[in-house]
């Protein structure tokens, strides 16, 4: 297999909003990307004035795409790209009856306006060849009137991010970093900006944000983020029954949560947090909460539902967890403005490891993901507890340190063993690494942040194609389908 360009970009500035995303479950980069670049390649032939001569469009899908799209949901995301859907706002549960419906007709209303004749088992094609660039590759070609075609190759490359080649990207990062008063590439340049300004790392992270948007802009974006997240865990909590795709896996969250919420009363996701902070809470009942809200999360992202992606969709429940975590176990009177600041540090952990390293399960394996996830929540909830920028990146370092080598290998190519009790593991590993940051003294340290982001990414280039998102290796050879 070839050997993919190293991300490392040290010109990229990447905003909070970018590695938190609202979106739909259960894959970012093999569900949210794909129906990114759906909608890319309809902005593509509307620009080229196309959309109403495109008599035929093909998919192909490549590498890990196509190894694990299918139970990633990837056709279903092209198909909702193509009709110009928006991942943020549609309604999750009618998903099923557009896909339904283009299948039976074998006709798609492309961008929501042009009738095209579509079948799904014909024009997604399925390729077990890799591209070089990223190993989730995927190519758009539709048929004009005239005979002529327009193709495009976008990249899924974790996240939910889609570009079409890294140097159109490097260009227009370089620049948004114009605007950014602290350019950060290495936990090294994020600690000299925290002693040379005082401000904490969120304040820092505030400040760049601040070149993009105004600091009402940035603080309801954070809470309309943080009330998808809230949501997810009520409706993971909530909801029983078996998760679509084949597994038989069971909704685990909601008994778990029956037992522990007890005969507390609430009407909806705001007076559940004030039930919950009545709920005794011994050190078992801490970890099954944290588990719960974990498990919820991703039960919700596995069914296709609404999820913020952070930074990934598999592991997508950690930093709720854990946001959640501090705010009906360690402090009751936590509030909005703890979120913010407690998504700002995330976002800025995250953007490192995505800078020095990757949070592309296909390039990195599940360290990308759930190691990311809980680096990038360790971190956070450190800083609200009160410790240092210093601790900040020793508990992300501790938090990372622990997930090296993470390999990635669900079931049937589905996000749910083992991903969605990894994320319960990530968000626990989150807390530990807190607690073992605000005890420690980072002088001490013997690892440095930024060193085991070089080790993350040296460790993913020596870990073989079956551990990153093939479904080849791993749990997903050595458990059947029919054994579950
Ligand atoms: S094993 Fe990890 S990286 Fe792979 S799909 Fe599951 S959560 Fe994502």
């Amino acid at each position: 297999m070839a050997h993919y360009i190293c991300p490392m970009k040290p010109i990229e500035s990447i905003s909070v909003f970018d590695m938190l995303k609202i979106g739909v479950g259960p894959s970012s980069s093999h569900t949210l990307g794909p129906w990114r670049a759906g909608l890319q390649f309809i902005k593509l032939l509307t620009a080229k004035k196309a959309i109403n001569q495109t008599i035929n469009i093909d998919v192909e899908l490549y590498g890990s795409l196509s190894l694990t799209g299918r139970g990633h949901a990837t056709d279903t995301a092209i198909m909702m790209g193509l009709l110009g859907t928006d991942p943020v706002t549609f309604p999750v549960e009618q998903i099923q009856a557009e896909i339904d419906a283009i299948s039976q007709q074998k006709s798609l209303l492309l961008n929501g306006v042009h009738p095209l004749a579509f079948d799904p088992k014909t024009a997604i094609i399925f390729h077990r060849k890799f591209l070089t660039f990223h190993p989730n590759g995927m190519c758009f070609t539709a048929t004009i009137t005239d005979g002529s075609t327009i193709t495009q190759t976008y990249y899924s490359i974790g996240g939910g991010f889609v570009v079409t080649s890294e140097r159109k990207r490097g260009k227009r990062k370089i620049e948004d970093l114009s605007h950014f008063p602290y350019p950060i590439t290495a936990g090294t340049e994020l600690l000299a900006y925290c002693q040379e300004t005082g401000l904490p790392i969120s304040g820092v992270v505030m400040a760049n944000e601040r070149s993009l948007r105004s600091e009402q802009e940035i603080k309801d974006g954070i809470n309309a983020i943080w009330a998808v997240m809230l949501d997810s865990m009520y409706v993971g909590c909530h909801t029983s029954g078996i998760l679509p795709g084949g597994l038989n896996v069971t909704r685990r969250a909601f008994e778990t949560h029956k037992n522990l919420i007890g005969d507390k009363s609430y009407q909806d996701a705001v007076s559940w947090i004030q039930a919950i902070r009545q709920t005794e809470v011994k050190f078992r009942q801490i970890l099954k909460w944290v588990t719960c809200f974990a498990l919820s999360v991703n039960e919700v992202n596995a069914s296709l539902g609404r999820v913020v992606t952070a930074p990934t969709n598999g592991s997508a429940g950690v930093i709720p967890a854990v946001m959640m975590y501090y705010m009906v176990i360690e402090n009751h009177d936590a509030n909005l403005e703890d979120v913010q600041k407690f998504m700002l540090v995330a976002s800025e952990i995250g953007s490192l490891f995505k800078k020095g390293s990757t949070i592309s399960a296909a390039l990195g394996g599940c360290q990308a993901e759930i190691g990311v996830s809980s680096a990038m929540a360790a971190g956070a909830l450190t800083e609200l507890m009160g410790g240092s920028p210093e601790q900040v990146l020793m508990a992300a370092e501790i938090a990372m340190e622990h997930h090296l080598g993470l390999t990635c290998d669900p079931i049937g190519g589905l996000v749910q063993i083992p991903c969605i009790e990894r994320n319960a593991m990530g968000a626990i590993k989150a807390i530990n690494a807190c607690e073992m940051a605000l005890d420690g003294d980072p002088k001490n340290a013997k690892v440095p942040f930024d060193k085991v982001i070089a080790t993350m990414w040296a460790t993913a280039q020596d870990m073989t194609t079956k551990y990153k998102e093939t479904s080849q290796g791993g749990l997903a050879i050595q458990v059947n389908m029919s054994d579950c």
